[in-house]
């Protein structure tokens, strides 16, 4: 299938779940993650409506970002860049200045710098808390423990806009153990609601569980490889 196939067929299931799942139609959006994907492929996706486009290495998203600027693509809606790979410190501030959101923040510290170095002339950046949802040493995002804490800091920067959380499971096949996963995720965003943060994003489900995260309330699905094929 080709891209824009691939897209519209994605698409259609993110529909379908909607509605099995008593979601509110349009409730999920397709963050299509174009990550060691061609600009060629990306143009094809803007072709046909998809405006989230998310990253992982910030070298080759400066580059995409540059060259389908003022393009001949500004006749569609402005394209949104998401930054959701590993944030290293010292690039903090190239992310503030060319992207809209970034969903792997998981310390205080790269919320602040993000905070001081958004540009003041821009919208404030959207910011997703990355969870340690498997509460594993090597992985990145922050403990459950430490979740409310980060998420109050976070709510008080001027230039940011906590907007809610982000994880990565690890890989399961079955339907129920990716729910109840990301059920853990829902709860969690739940419980800082009612501590007062006003949140609403779940950014959850990649190309293999993104009906069992819609099933589970996510609200931005990260689709790579369903849609752009292998990388
Ligand atoms: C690569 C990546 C995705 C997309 O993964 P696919 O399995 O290709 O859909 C989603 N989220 C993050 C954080 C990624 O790094």
């Amino acid at each position: 299938m080709s891209i824009i196939e691939q897209l519209a067929h994605i698409q259609s299931q993110i529909h379908c779940a909607e509605k099995q799942y008593h979601r509110a139609p349009g409730s999920v959006q397709l963050l299509a993650v174009s990550k060691q994907q061609s600009i060629e492929k990306i143009r094809a996706a803007i072709e046909v409506g998809q405006t989230c486009f998310g990253e992982n290495y910030l070298q080759e998203a400066l580059a995409k970002i540059a060259a389908l600027q003022n393009s001949d693509l500004s006749a569609f809606q402005p394209i949104k860049w998401h930054f959701i790979g590993k944030i290293q410190s010292n690039k903090t501030q190239q992310m503030a200045k060319h992207f809209d959101w970034v969903h792997s923040v998981d310390r205080l510290h790269i919320a602040e710098r993000l905070n001081a170095q958004r540009p003041q002339h821009l919208a404030p950046l959207n910011i997703c808390i990355e969870i340690n949802i498997h509460q594993e040493n090597t992985k990145s995002g922050v403990e459950l423990t430490a979740l409310p804490a980060l998420a109050h800091a976070i709510s008080r920067l001027k230039q940011i806009r906590l907007r809610g959380l982000m994880a990565i499971p690890r890989p399961a096949l079955d339907f129920k153990t990716q729910f109840e996963t990301y059920q853990q995720v829902q709860k969690a965003q739940q419980m800082l609601c009612a501590q007062g943060l006003m949140l609403d994003t779940l950014s959850m489900g990649m190309s293999g569980d993104f009906i069992a995260a819609i099933a589970a309330g996510s609200t931005l699905v990260r689709v790579g490889s369903a849609i752009f094929g292998r990388r």
